[in-house]
């Protein structure tokens, strides 16, 4: 039986790490643009992308807020990057309970990168359009993916936020960040 197909737009940025000056801007304008009411406040605590730094190095390595993950990982990765350590969870993009990293302060719900998407009126997510350092670049291609992975996505993810925090707790912080559009 021929699988149902349909195409999906895939955003990505792009980071440049050699380039990233660890300014910290776009951490500032992610959490502007996501304050209620938009613009009135920033808190990095509250920015969907955050920058690492490795003091010894000086190295400045952004990472933005992916899915969200009830369980903590069982194993977990180490890096090496020019012969410096990092914590295991340095790089993970989840909002998980291991840590305290791409979650809102007030509710605990998790943070998750949506590339700017509820102001239709930008060509591009604020964080790029304030990196004057050309550290983060967007890029947005199409891939034919199958209707029942599209589903089993947004379904899984879901669940697995209800579980950890009700249905109740994610309406109401839904409604409250809906209130700013
Ligand atoms: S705005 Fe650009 S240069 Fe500044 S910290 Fe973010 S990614 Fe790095
Ligand atoms: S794309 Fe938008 S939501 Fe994602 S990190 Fe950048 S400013 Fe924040």
């Amino acid at each position: 039986m021929k699988r149902e197909t349909k195409k999906k737009v895939i955003k990505t940025i792009r980071i440049d790490v050699d380039k990233c000056n660890g300014c910290r801007a776009c951490e500032v304008i992610c959490s502007s643009f996501h304050a209620t009411p938009r613009y009135s406040s920033n808190n990095p605590e509250r920015a969907r992308i955050r920058v690492i730094h490795s003091p010894l190095r000086d190295l400045y390595v952004p990472v933005y807020a992916g899915e969200y993950v009830a369980a903590e990982c069982a194993g977990r990765d180490k890096y090496v990057i020019d012969g410096k350590e990092y914590d295991e969870c340095s790089f993970c993009r989840a909002s998980c309970p291991s840590r305290e990293v791409f979650k809102e302060p007030d509710s605990g719900l998790p943070l998750k990168c949506d590339m700017c998407e509820s102001d239709p009126t930008l060509t591009e997510p604020m964080c790029v359009q304030w990196c004057l350092a050309d550290a983060l670049v967007y890029e947005v291609r199409e891939e034919e993916i199958s209707e029942d992975e599209n589903r089993g996505e947004i379904e899984i993810g879901l669940e697995a936020m209800a579980h950890k925090h009700g249905w109740q707790k994610i309406l109401e912080t839904a409604a409250r960040l809906a209130e700013q559009d």
